[in-house]
């Protein structure tokens, strides 16, 4: 088990106050905060080894080249990708699922052709396929998930047709914290001759990942949720899909040659990864991989597992409390509305007067939104810092909010 009390000295930002109050930190799902180890490495990189990579000569820039690329390993290592030339490394998700629709979708599908979705999806696994909708007659066909909130991967493989071209899935949804088999669903994808992208932007914080094991074709993952900093992430390409993409944005890196009438790229993965990449945050984001494994992703799943059955039965015993989604084995994502008059952004304003920071709003998900009949909704996201005092933290602050608002 973590030593959750040893943890959270990792992260600086716990131990201020916010409003006059410990802060009580549960939106990492929209972003998490940093330990000691990325805030020193990043202050190091900049400070002592900075320098543009891939194209010098000189000594900083050899460093600056070996610490940026050596994070490409520790994705690879992280996700259990075979090799490191899986891993394109970009801004994170939005980047990477991006890459897919412009470098390989969209070259390939024609009208008629379809991608599957589920509901659940965050906007960044939504808009991408619009723009093939859009431009090239693509139909979207959705999945919804059961009232509990499960996705189960027999109903995604029922929309599979002949003209299915990929399956689009989240690993863990960001709202009801549904944890997706995406394993199953691209075993028989395979078979079927579907290509599987995943966006695992919150699965891989809580769950140990392992791309060749779950057996997809994309895994795009973000790393300011994983610790890392903002502007940093990659994603695993299964290398026949990788052979079949072309490079989405141009310019100086993703290529070998250029000349008047012709250009040569560059091998990938750097074929898709055009100009001056984040150097710093990519260091960043490998020091927070490396954080995260030196803790053990099993130790973190463990104490997150327990810290979720801890807040669902503390959460469950507030009766005028709607927590949307109850799957088997959710993650620590819970969002919830208040029976009554209570808005989710009157909700998240008290609660912030006490020094909890939770999520109000749609979390990018406007057709899971839809399908609930909700505007929006409160969301508290835990990570592996927090404990069961966060938890009731939560429970005071919402019981609160119940006496104001009713
Ligand atoms: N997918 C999911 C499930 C998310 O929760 C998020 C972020 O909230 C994203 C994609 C997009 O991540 P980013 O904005 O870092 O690209």
């Amino acid at each position: 088990m973590l030593d959750i009390d040893t943890v959270r000295r990792d992260f600086p930002i716990l131990s201020r106050q916010v409003n006059g109050k410990p802060l009580v930190y549960l939106d990492s799902g929209a972003s998490a905060q940093k330990p000691r180890i990325v805030l020193d490495t990043i202050q190091r990189a900049y400070a002592e080894e900075y320098s543009n990579v891939h194209r010098g000569l000189h000594t900083l820039s050899t460093i600056s080249t070996e610490k940026y690329e050596s994070t490409r390993g520790t994705i690879a290592r992280f996700l259990g990708a075979a090799s490191e030339d899986n891993i394109v490394m970009n801004t994170g998700t939005t980047e990477g699922i991006n890459l897919v629709a412009y470098g390989w979708a969209m070259p390939r599908m024609q009208a008629g052709d379809e991608i599957v979705l589920s509901v659940m999806e965050h906007h960044a696994n939504i808009v991408p396929w619009h723009f093939l909708r859009e431009r090239q007659g693509v139909k979207l066909v959705w999945v919804e998930p059961d009232p509990d909130g499960s996705l189960l991967g027999d109903k995604v493989l029922e929309a599979v047709t002949d003209r299915t071209r990929l399956i689009a899935i989240t690993h863990m949804s960001n709202v009801l914290g549904t944890v997706v088999d995406v394993a199953a669903i691209s075993r028989a994808a395979r078979e079927r001759e579907v290509p599987v992208l995943v966006d695992g932007s919150q699965a891989a914080v809580h769950l140990p990942v392992n791309v060749e094991e779950i057996g997809c074709d994309f895994y795009a993952i973000t790393g300011h949720k994983l610790y890392g900093p903002s502007g940093s992430g990659g994603i695993y390409i299964r290398p026949e899909r990788m052979a079949e993409m072309r490079p989405f944005m141009g310019g100086g890196d993703m290529i070998r040659e250029v000349h008047r009438d012709r250009v040569e790229y560059n091998d990938a993965p750097m074929r898709f990864e055009a100009g001056t990449p984040g150097i710093v945050q990519q260091i960043g984001l490998g020091a927070a991989l490396d954080y995260m494994m030196g803790l053990g992703m099993e130790a973190i799943a463990a104490h997150e597992r327990d810290l979720t059955a801890y807040a669902t039965e503390r959460l469950s015993g507030l009766n005028w409390l709607n927590v949307q989604g109850n799957a088997p084995g959710k993650g620590g994502i819970f969002s919830f509305t208040i029976e009554g008059q209570a808005h989710a952004h009157d909700i998240s304003t008290v609660l912030d007067k006490k020094g909890i920071a939770v999520r109000a709003g749609q979390h990018c998900a406007g057709p899971l939104m839809d399908h609930l009949g909700l505007s929006a909704t409160c969301r508290a996201s835990f990570a592996l810092y927090n404990n069961r005092a966060d938890v009731d933290a939560l429970v005071d602050g919402l019981e609160l909010c119940h006496d104001l608002f009713s």
